[in-house]
Protein backbone atom coordinates (compact mmCIF):
# COMPACT_ATOMS: atom_id res chain seq x y z
CA UNK A 1 0.00 0.00 0.00
CA UNK A 2 1.47 3.34 -1.00
CA UNK A 3 1.93 5.87 2.06
CA UNK A 4 -1.41 7.75 2.67
CA UNK A 5 -1.68 11.46 2.38
CA UNK A 6 -5.63 11.00 4.05
CA UNK A 7 -6.11 13.83 1.39
CA UNK A 8 -9.08 11.73 0.19
CA UNK A 9 -10.49 11.25 3.64
CA UNK A 10 -13.89 12.62 4.27
CA UNK A 11 -14.83 13.77 7.67
CA UNK A 12 -17.03 16.79 9.68
CA UNK A 13 -14.55 17.55 12.06
CA UNK A 14 -10.63 18.62 12.07
CA UNK A 15 -8.96 15.41 10.87
CA UNK A 16 -7.48 13.67 13.39
CA UNK A 17 -4.58 11.31 12.43
CA UNK A 18 -4.59 9.00 15.16
CA UNK A 19 -8.19 8.34 14.76
CA UNK A 20 -7.54 7.33 10.72
CA UNK A 21 -5.00 5.09 11.33
CA UNK A 22 -6.53 3.27 14.21
CA UNK A 23 -9.48 3.16 11.86
CA UNK A 24 -7.49 1.79 8.81
CA UNK A 25 -6.56 -1.24 10.76
CA UNK A 26 -9.76 -1.74 12.07
CA UNK A 27 -11.39 -1.89 8.65
CA UNK A 28 -8.49 -3.48 6.67
CA UNK A 29 -9.25 -6.14 9.04
CA UNK A 30 -13.25 -6.19 8.62
CA UNK A 31 -12.78 -6.31 4.78
CA UNK A 32 -10.45 -9.33 4.81
CA UNK A 33 -12.96 -11.12 7.44
CA UNK A 34 -15.84 -10.28 4.91
CA UNK A 35 -14.80 -13.14 2.94
CA UNK A 36 -15.34 -16.12 6.25
CA UNK A 37 -18.80 -14.16 6.51
CA UNK A 38 -19.42 -14.70 2.60
CA UNK A 39 -18.23 -18.07 2.68
CA UNK A 40 -21.42 -18.84 5.67
CA UNK A 41 -23.77 -16.86 3.18
CA UNK A 42 -23.81 -13.67 4.50
CA UNK A 43 -23.63 -10.12 2.56
CA UNK A 44 -20.54 -8.68 1.76
CA UNK A 45 -20.46 -5.76 4.63
CA UNK A 46 -18.88 -5.75 8.02
CA UNK A 47 -19.45 -3.28 11.11
CA UNK A 48 -17.85 -3.73 14.63
CA UNK A 49 -18.39 -1.73 17.64
CA UNK A 50 -15.98 -0.59 19.88
CA UNK A 51 -15.74 1.27 23.40
CA UNK A 52 -14.40 3.87 24.54
CA UNK A 53 -10.93 2.07 25.59
CA UNK A 54 -10.61 0.81 22.16
CA UNK A 55 -12.43 -2.78 22.99
CA UNK A 56 -14.04 -4.64 20.44
CA UNK A 57 -18.04 -4.89 22.29
CA UNK A 58 -19.78 -6.51 18.79
CA UNK A 59 -19.13 -7.73 15.26
CA UNK A 60 -21.56 -8.74 12.94
CA UNK A 61 -21.91 -9.11 8.84
CA UNK A 62 -25.14 -8.19 7.15
CA UNK A 63 -27.32 -11.48 7.05
CA UNK A 64 -29.85 -9.82 4.62
CA UNK A 65 -30.26 -12.74 2.43
CA UNK A 66 -29.09 -16.06 5.18
CA UNK A 67 -31.51 -14.89 7.69
CA UNK A 68 -34.45 -13.54 5.72
CA UNK A 69 -34.45 -10.03 6.81
CA UNK A 70 -34.07 -6.62 4.92
CA UNK A 71 -33.27 -4.65 7.58
CA UNK A 72 -30.42 -6.93 8.80
CA UNK A 73 -27.94 -4.65 7.38
CA UNK A 74 -23.82 -5.07 9.03
CA UNK A 75 -24.68 -1.90 11.44
CA UNK A 76 -27.96 -2.51 12.47
CA UNK A 77 -27.28 -6.23 13.28
CA UNK A 78 -24.02 -5.00 15.44
CA UNK A 79 -26.25 -2.10 17.13
CA UNK A 80 -28.73 -4.47 17.96
CA UNK A 81 -25.91 -6.59 19.83
CA UNK A 82 -24.44 -4.18 21.25
CA UNK A 83 -27.87 -3.15 23.15
CA UNK A 84 -28.32 -6.80 24.44
CA UNK A 85 -25.35 -6.88 25.85
CA UNK A 86 -25.95 -3.42 27.65
CA UNK A 87 -29.38 -3.83 28.31
CA UNK A 88 -30.46 -0.06 26.89
CA UNK A 89 -31.86 0.91 23.78
CA UNK A 90 -29.57 4.59 24.38
CA UNK A 91 -26.01 3.98 24.10
CA UNK A 92 -25.26 7.23 24.17
CA UNK A 93 -23.18 7.62 27.39
CA UNK A 94 -21.22 4.46 26.39
CA UNK A 95 -19.19 7.03 23.79
CA UNK A 96 -19.26 3.94 21.01
CA UNK A 97 -17.54 3.76 18.01
CA UNK A 98 -18.86 2.24 14.90
CA UNK A 99 -16.49 1.23 11.97
CA UNK A 100 -18.14 -0.28 8.94
CA UNK A 101 -16.50 -1.37 5.72
CA UNK A 102 -18.72 1.01 3.60
CA UNK A 103 -20.76 4.03 3.96
CA UNK A 104 -23.81 3.39 5.85
CA UNK A 105 -27.12 3.21 3.63
CA UNK A 106 -30.08 5.54 4.27
CA UNK A 107 -31.77 3.27 6.92
CA UNK A 108 -28.41 2.30 8.64
CA UNK A 109 -28.37 6.63 8.86
CA UNK A 110 -31.58 6.32 11.05
CA UNK A 111 -30.57 3.70 12.71
CA UNK A 112 -27.03 4.98 14.19
CA UNK A 113 -28.70 8.12 15.07
CA UNK A 114 -31.69 6.27 17.00
CA UNK A 115 -28.63 3.65 18.68
CA UNK A 116 -26.70 6.94 20.24
CA UNK A 117 -23.75 5.88 18.59
CA UNK A 118 -21.12 8.75 18.69
CA UNK A 119 -18.77 7.96 16.29
CA UNK A 120 -18.87 6.49 12.73
CA UNK A 121 -15.85 5.15 10.84
CA UNK A 122 -16.97 3.53 7.41
CA UNK A 123 -14.73 2.12 4.43
CA UNK A 124 -15.56 2.70 0.85
CA UNK A 125 -18.18 5.43 -0.03
CA UNK A 126 -21.82 4.41 -1.06
CA UNK A 127 -20.73 5.87 -5.03
CA UNK A 128 -17.89 3.39 -5.18
CA UNK A 129 -19.65 0.18 -3.78
CA UNK A 130 -22.77 1.14 -6.33
CA UNK A 131 -20.10 1.45 -9.07
CA UNK A 132 -18.21 -2.02 -8.48
CA UNK A 133 -21.12 -3.65 -7.53
CA UNK A 134 -25.07 -2.55 -8.75
CA UNK A 135 -26.21 -2.29 -5.40
CA UNK A 136 -28.35 0.45 -4.92
CA UNK A 137 -27.43 2.34 -1.45
CA UNK A 138 -30.22 4.72 -1.55
CA UNK A 139 -30.45 8.45 -1.61
CA UNK A 140 -28.77 10.40 1.26
CA UNK A 141 -29.51 13.08 3.26
CA UNK A 142 -27.11 15.52 4.19
CA UNK A 143 -25.81 13.45 6.72
CA UNK A 144 -22.48 14.51 7.69
CA UNK A 145 -23.55 17.70 8.57
CA UNK A 146 -26.13 16.80 10.37
CA UNK A 147 -24.66 14.15 13.03
CA UNK A 148 -22.02 16.93 13.33
CA UNK A 149 -24.88 19.38 14.62
CA UNK A 150 -25.58 16.27 16.72
CA UNK A 151 -22.14 15.67 18.17
CA UNK A 152 -21.26 12.38 15.96
CA UNK A 153 -18.27 11.81 14.39
CA UNK A 154 -18.00 10.79 10.95
CA UNK A 155 -14.45 9.72 9.27
CA UNK A 156 -15.24 8.29 5.92
CA UNK A 157 -13.00 6.66 2.46
CA UNK A 158 -10.50 4.48 4.83
CA UNK A 159 -8.34 2.01 3.39
CA UNK A 160 -10.45 2.25 0.09
CA UNK A 161 -8.28 -0.38 -1.78
CA UNK A 162 -9.72 -3.15 0.79
CA UNK A 163 -12.72 -2.35 0.32
CA UNK A 164 -12.66 -1.99 -3.52
CA UNK A 165 -10.44 -5.29 -3.23
CA UNK A 166 -13.26 -7.18 -1.40
CA UNK A 167 -16.46 -5.46 -3.39
CA UNK A 168 -14.45 -6.88 -6.99
CA UNK A 169 -13.73 -10.07 -5.14
CA UNK A 170 -17.82 -10.51 -4.32
CA UNK A 171 -18.31 -10.19 -7.50
CA UNK A 172 -15.97 -11.80 -9.05
CA UNK A 173 -17.43 -14.76 -7.29
CA UNK A 174 -20.81 -14.94 -8.60
CA UNK A 175 -22.34 -13.64 -5.17
CA UNK A 176 -25.97 -12.40 -5.13
CA UNK A 177 -26.66 -8.34 -5.75
CA UNK A 178 -29.79 -8.13 -3.50
CA UNK A 179 -32.19 -5.61 -3.83
CA UNK A 180 -36.02 -5.01 -4.64
CA UNK A 181 -37.24 -3.60 -7.96
CA UNK A 182 -37.68 0.31 -7.79
ZN1 LIG B 1 -27.59 -0.10 5.76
Amino acid sequence: MTSPTYKDIISNEIIDIAKIKKAEKIIADLQAEMRDFIAEGAGPFVAAIYDENDKLVAKASNSVINETCSHNHAEMNAIKEVERLYNTYDLSSFNLSLYITAEPCMMCIGGILWSGIKNVYYGIPSKTVEKITGFDEGFKPDWLNEFKKRGITVYGNIAPEAGEKAMQEYIKNGNKVYKPSR
